[in-house]
């Protein structure tokens, strides 16, 4: 018979392994291969990437492996989101924009960095379920969420330091690039709907200095206004 007792002793055990497989995720995955930024590695020690996944894939939550969420969206891979947030060489104060919420673990590991994490996502539901998710771990007053087409920034707050785009377009949008600071940096994914390249750009003069990082999969930046849905 499956007692209460047995119930709460799973419950104990499941947050204990929990914490022993982010553990275990950021040795195997991160350490080992590049990931060396003392503040990132912390914040995926520490972020419960499976609390922004549905109950039935936890048993998968630590794995190095993106899965999906609702609307056909994607959380992305801990090495990705990693890689992403170091490669925006962090420092202490800088203004940082995310756009592509998603479920809202990056967002959850920016703002455990940064005190101020501004993102923007299209999608009404997926918007509201990660602030949701982001006020009950404590990530509520660090993080502003707008409900918006994100490829037009984040008006109103800019200039950004960093700028992390979770989501594939064919060129950096205007606005994003206007809205970056100078030196600032942004990561994101520029190429089609198979396979893109993770591009990093920082803003010197004025102007934007490329890099490309690897080959890469997101879902696609959708270029619109908000749903109404
Ligand atoms: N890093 C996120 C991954 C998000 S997937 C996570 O770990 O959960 C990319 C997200 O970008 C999706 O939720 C999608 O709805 C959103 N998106 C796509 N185009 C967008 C746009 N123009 N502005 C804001 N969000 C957008």
């Amino acid at each position: 018979m499956y007692t209460i007792r047995k119930f709460l002793k799973n419950m104990v055990s499941t947050n204990l392994s929990f914490e022993e497989k982010r553990e275990q995720m950021v040795k195997t995955h991160l350490i080992a291969r590049d990931i060396i930024d003392n503040e990132v590695l912390r914040a995926m020690a520490k972020v419960p990437r499976h609390e922004f996944l549905s109950a039935d894939l936890w048993d998968r939550a630590y794995d190095d492996t993106p899965l999906p969420i609702e609307e056909m969206q994607t959380i992305s891979q801990p090495y990705m989101v990693a890689y992403m947030i170091q490669a925006l060489s962090i420092k202490k104060g800088d203004r940082i924009l995310e756009v592509g919420t998603g479920s809202g673990y990056q967002t959850a590991l920016l703002a455990e960095i940064h005190e101020k994490v501004y993102t923007a996502e299209i999608r009404k539901q997926l918007a509201h379920k990660a602030l949701a998710k982001l006020e009950k771990l404590g990530y509520g007053d660090r993080v502003k969420l707008r409900i918006a087409d994100g490829s037009v920034g984040y008006e109103g707050e800019a200039p950004f330091d960093g700028i992390i785009v979770a989501a594939a377009t064919f060129d950096i949008p205007e606005q994003l690039i206007e809205q970056l600071a100078e030196k600032g940096k942004i990561v994101i994914p520029i190429g089609g709907t198979d396979v893109q390249t993770l591009v990093r750009a920082t803003k010197v003069n004025g102007r934007l200095m490329e890099e490309e990082l690897f080959k890469c999969m997101f879902v696609p930046l959708v270029r619109k206004g908000p749903e109404n849905n």
